[in-house]
């Protein structure tokens, strides 16, 4: 699924310079790494390891993958969990299919008819997505465009656009009394989670909601469409769930518990559907531009907002209703269908019971070129050089696993079901490492928690690019500039930052590292890279559309295979953790701050931050002695290993968000009204943001224990 981000990569247009072509060899690791007393050894393992992954067959992984369609629980999806599983064999892993039965849509009709008022028919859809010369298209196998998630039903209604449909464009539209009941809302792709958009006209009493791509967000007004160029063509359609993932993710039939073949149907839940539950209780339909247009263009009422309403179509936009009234037609076919993990392990010779966590998903709304098979094809690469290693004799310290996810389109199925069913032994595990849409061009990014982003940035400065230099190096330049001016091109940079480092995003949702940090706790990543990416989820995204446009010669496929497996490789040998709960406490303390801030912006200024504030300060002395101590790399590391994964634990309150009992961690959730992107200490500002004082002292005391769990557990190394 993953995050559609506003490309970084406008401003990599700016020249590299050549000093930076001259170094092409792989850079000699540095001799001091954190986490290590002596790195040398591990400097040779390394290398080894990252003069493996070979770009050309990551190309043919790739190849391989994309051949069919492979949407979740079909044939063709467990053609590629039997290769994947091949692989992990081949390259000396312990590897199983791991099924699981959940509940998932397909979709038997959808249908979109729009009237003018005088009757006259304008459109009828969805089109059949189509280019000049695309070889994929026609394939039967293609499935029409739906959302995951969405109801069934038949309905016939007025029209309103709703913009991005985020909070305040429903909100600008109750300004302008525009009664949502009984209506069909059209809004478009972009800014927030598109299960939000449909949750918040669910919420206002919409019975439908059509979701379409505007050319202005990734269509010709960003560049050349596909075939010509990357960008979304006029019959192109997003597909995706509208799954409520931000109340919970995975199958919406048993929260907090595996969806194991042999579940009894008593252990689960009957009552998910609706605004309270995971699941809409209205239809929702994605489309195209050329499926959109006629709509839009018929559309009366008030003309749109000056300020940021307006999209690239040809005409004036108008908010409705009037002029014209859409027929909706949704027949969605759910069952309980078999998906399948592929887990492989590499058992750990000292410390097996620890786990490092490195996975991607596997499923794809069609081809998945990009989204999620360059991931797949990378991953595989870095199984072939971990395999490498085995084959000379290396064990790893600690346990490896490498997983495909299936079903992460869905609503991050596998992957949660998988977590929630080996919950207990994870609170053992060190690190999850994701990746999903692993290579749609050359600009590399990575969003973590805080306690690995200077780890992120490590393995970055030992990685290669095919730019020239380290990965770290082009990423750094792209962020600042050749001039060191800080460049305005990351929205996620919220952190303090010493000097000109690199920043470092953080985990809101839309991947599978939401199960594993933000209902049990394991410290995550996440690594891409990106560029101009215009067929996400549509059946243009395929093998054509890749060795075209992001990446003709399979290097970044490699590169990302390096970074993912000398993750695994470094956290897994690591005699001390290489966490920095420095940087973890200076982020939350700026968190809580900005909460107070806000608080008192809303006219909650009595509320008593003091006790949050001297909590993250208590927790800040913990972690600069810890730090201390982790630098020397000595005395009881057994005990220090511990004290440095619990107290990420520690985070984890039983008791979950309010309203959202899943989601269990107090500083990092998914926005309600987001999705995707990250809200900080949540049970605090959610609070806030409904303006509840009661709740919100509450959550403060919530926090103030979570931080005094990651302080107990940073004091008991000592
Ligand atoms: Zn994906």
């Amino acid at each position: 699924m993953t995050v559609y981000k506003p490309l970084a990569s406008l401003f990599l247009l700016v020249s590299i310079p050549c000093s930076l072509h001259a170094q092409s060899q792989t850079p000699a690791p540095s001799p001091k790494v954190f986490g290590y007393a002596n790195f040398a050894a591990q400097a040779k393992i390394e290398e080894k390891f990252l003069s493996v992954p070979d770009a050309k067959l990551a190309g043919q992984h790739l190849k391989i993958l994309t051949a069919e369609p492979h949407l979740a629980a079909t044939p063709e999806d467990h053609r590629t969990a039997e290769y994947v599983a091949q692989k992990f064999r081949a390259a000396g892993l312990d590897t199983q299919i791991v099924p699981y039965r959940v509940l998932l849509n397909q979709p038997r009709v959808v249908r979109v008819e729009a009237y003018d008022a005088a009757g006259k028919l304008l459109m009828t859809g969805p089109a059949r997505e189509h280019v000049d010369n695309d070889p994929g298209q026609d394939n039967p196998r293609v499935v029409m465009p739906f959302n995951g998630s969405s109801g069934s039903g038949d309905v016939t209604g007025e029209v309103v656009y709703a913009n991005y449909g985020r909070l305040e464009d429903f909100n600008e539209l109750a300004a302008q009394h525009i009664d949502l009941h009984g209506k069909i809302v059209i809004a478009r792709y972009g800014s927030n989670f598109r299960g939000v958009k449909v949750y918040l006209a669910e919420q206002r009493g919409a019975i439908g909601v059509l979701i379409y791509s505007d050319p202005q967000d990734d269509g010709y007004y960003k560049g050349d469409a596909y075939p010509v160029g990357p960008w979304r063509p006029e019959t192109g359609v997003q597909r995706g769930s509208v799954q409520y993932l931000f109340k919970y993710a995975g199958d919406p039939e048993t929260p907090g518990v595996a969806s194991t073949l042999d579940l009894p149907d008593s252990a689960r839940i009957k009552n998910f559907v609706g605004p309270d539950g995971n699941r809409p209780g209205i239809i929702s339909i994605p489309l195209s531009y050329h499926d959109a247009a006629p709509i839009l263009q018929a559309l009366k009422g008030p003309g749109v907002p000056q300020e940021g309403w307006q999209g690239a179509l040809p005409f004036r936009y108008h908010l409705g209703p009037g002029g014209v009234k859409v027929h909706l037609v949704s027949e969605q076919d759910y069952q309980r269908r078999v998906i399948w993990d592929v887990i492989g392990t590499i058992k750990g010779s000292t410390y097996p019971d620890e786990w490092v966590v490195a996975g991607n998903h596997r499923d794809a709304w069609v081809y998945g070129a990009v989204d999620p098979s360059s991931g797949t094809a990378a991953m595989l690469e870095s199984v072939h050089g971990i395999g490498a290693l085995l084959e000379q004799g290396w064990r790893p310290k600690r346990t490896i696993v490498f997983c495909s996810w299936d079903a992460e389109e869905q609503g991050l199925v596998g992957s949660t079901e998988w977590v929630e069913e080996h919950a207990q032994a994870l609170e053992r595990a060190v690190a999850y490492f994701n990746v999903d849409v692993a290579v749609s061009g050359p600009d590399f990014s990575a969003s973590a928690v805080p306690s690995l982003k200077e780890f992120v940035r490590d393995v970055t400065r030992a990685v290669s690019s095919p730019l020239g230099g380290t990965v770290y190096e082009g990423w750094r330049l792209r962020q600042h500039g050749s001039d060191g001016e800080h460049r305005a091109d990351n929205s996620m940079l919220n952190a303090p930052l010493s000097g000109e480092e690199v920043s470092v995003g953080d985990l809101g949702s839309g991947s599978d590292f939401t199960p594993f940090l933000q209902h049990v706790g394991v410290p995550s990543t996440d690594v891409s890279s990106g560029g101009p990416y215009g067929v996400y989820h549509s059946t243009f995204d395929d093998f054509a559309w890749y060795t075209q446009n992001a990446d003709p010669h399979f290097a970044y496929l490699q590169q990302m295979a390096r970074v993912l497996g000398l993750e695994a490789l470094r956290m897994a040998d690591a005699d001390v953790l290489p966490f920095d709960y420095v940087t973890y406490s200076r982020e939350i303390s700026a968190y809580i701050e900005a909460a107070m801030k806000k608080a008192q912006d809303a006219g909650l200024g009595s509320l008593d931050f003091a006790p949050a504030e001297a909590a993250a300060g208590r927790m800040a002395n913990a972690a600069r002695k810890m730090q201390a101590k982790e630098l020397a790399a000595s005395g009881d590391l057994v005990r220090l290993n511990q004290a440095l994964r619990q107290t990420e634990a520690g985070f984890i309150s039983s008791a979950g968000l309010p309203d959202r009992p899943w989601y269990r961690h107090t500083i990092y959730a998914p926005g309600e009204f987001t999705g995707y992107s990250a809200v900080v200490v949540p049970g605090v500002n959610e609070a806030i943001d409904a303006h509840n004082r009661d709740l919100a002292a509450a959550q403060l005391t919530v926090l103030t224990q979570a931080l005094d769990r990651a302080t107990r557990a940073l004091d008991s190394a000592n």
